[in-house]
């Protein structure tokens, strides 16, 4: 994982907020001096304004201000998704403490009490802008961690956990309200012998070649009998994921027995009419592929993987590069 960036004030804008003229300039003073980037409002109006052309890293805010106060603006400041991610730092007078539990309520960080000492202030300045930042890295480092821990690193789709994650996810909403949910089983035809032949680096090309080509045929969208609208053919749109070894499955939400028929086809066709070139060699790469629908007596998603397992099974025996559909307990091969 990446070092913490070092802390740099120019880094950082602070957006210091006070009506009285000279309170103002002092901060800003103080501020500059220390290097940080800076603005200002004189009210709690127009720091709003100014809110909305700029993204400060963290705010001054004067308590006490004439129409619109410190905590009215710190209150309207959180409840915007935009801003609500930025600390405030109150100025108060020591008579003024007392809201400063209303000021913590309403999600202040800190506060600093009239008159200040220029290193107390810098030092507050600093550990929270800090803080923020250290946030902010671990926030992204955790979504970085979440989005490999979800994909699988040769060909960038999702690995087994999270598609199957997302298939039982599907699978509840078609026991729910009955939507028709199919899945296809999808194995490349003698994976072995390609590695063995040409080594693995052509075994991963091959991987990623079929890959390319899955998600190409499961991007078009079918207009089978009917025209859809866009919003209905994304939400039909196929899922890919790689279960392991040359084993991977697509998830297809809101698509019949016919439909997941007819994608299965396509990906087969399409794998036939693309070869991988291997210095003077040209390398054929065919699927078989196993179909399986949502039945009402499946309990889980198990279930409809058994009967996908079963039709790839017999794709497989019955000389490879075919779709086979496993349904009401019989078996369909096909071309
Ligand atoms: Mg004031």
């Amino acid at each position: 994982m990446k070092k913490l960036t070092p802390f740099n004030p120019e880094d950082f804008l602070i957006l210091v907020v006070d009506d009285i003229r000279k309170n103002l300039q002092l901060l800003i003073e103080i501020l500059d001096a220390s290097g940080y980037g800076t603005t200002f409002a004189f009210s709690g109006k127009q720091a709003l304004e100014r809110l909305e052309a700029t993204e400060p890293d963290l705010i001054l805010l004067d308590l006490m201000m004439p129409e619109i106060n410190g905590l009215q603006v710190c209150q309207r400041l959180k409840e915007n998704p935009k801003t609500q991610h930025i600390p405030i730092i109150f100025i108060t007078a020591s008579n003024e403490t007392n809201h400063l539990v209303e000021a913590f309520e309403l999600g202040a960080v800190d506060y600093v009490t009239k008159p200040f000492k220029t290193p107390e202030l810098l030092a507050r300045v600093k550990t929270h802008l800090q803080l923020k930042r250290t946030q902010d890295e671990l926030e992204r480092a955790y979504e970085e961690m979440k989005r490999i821990a979800a994909t699988d690193e040769l060909t960038g789709i999702p690995n087994r956990r999270s598609i199957f994650k997302f298939g039982k996810q599907e699978f509840e909403l078609s026991q729910r309200y009955n939507f028709p949910f199919s899945l296809l089983m999808i194995d490349i035809d003698k994976f072995k012998t390609i590695n063995d032949t040409y080594g693995h680096d052509v075994g991963d090309e091959a991987l990623k070649m079929m890959v390319n080509i899955t998600l190409n045929c499961l991007r078009k969208v079918d207009y089978i009998g009917r025209l859809e609208t866009e919003a209905e053919a994304l939400s039909k749109q196929g899922h890919l994921g790689r279960l392991g070894g040359e084993e991977f499955v697509v998830i297809l939400p809101h698509t019949d027995l016919k439909g997941a028929y007819i994608a299965a086809q396509r990906l087969r066709e399409a794998m036939t009419k693309e070869t991988l070139q291997v210095e003077d060699k040209t390398v054929s790469i065919t699927v078989s592929i196993g179909v399986a629908t949502y039945d009402s007596k499946d309990k889980k998603m198990d279930d409809m993987l058994k009967r996908a397992d079963l039709a790839l099974f017999a794709a497989k025996k019955n000389g490879r590069n075919r779709v086979a559909i496993m349904h009401n307990e019989q078996l369909k091969l096909s071309h």
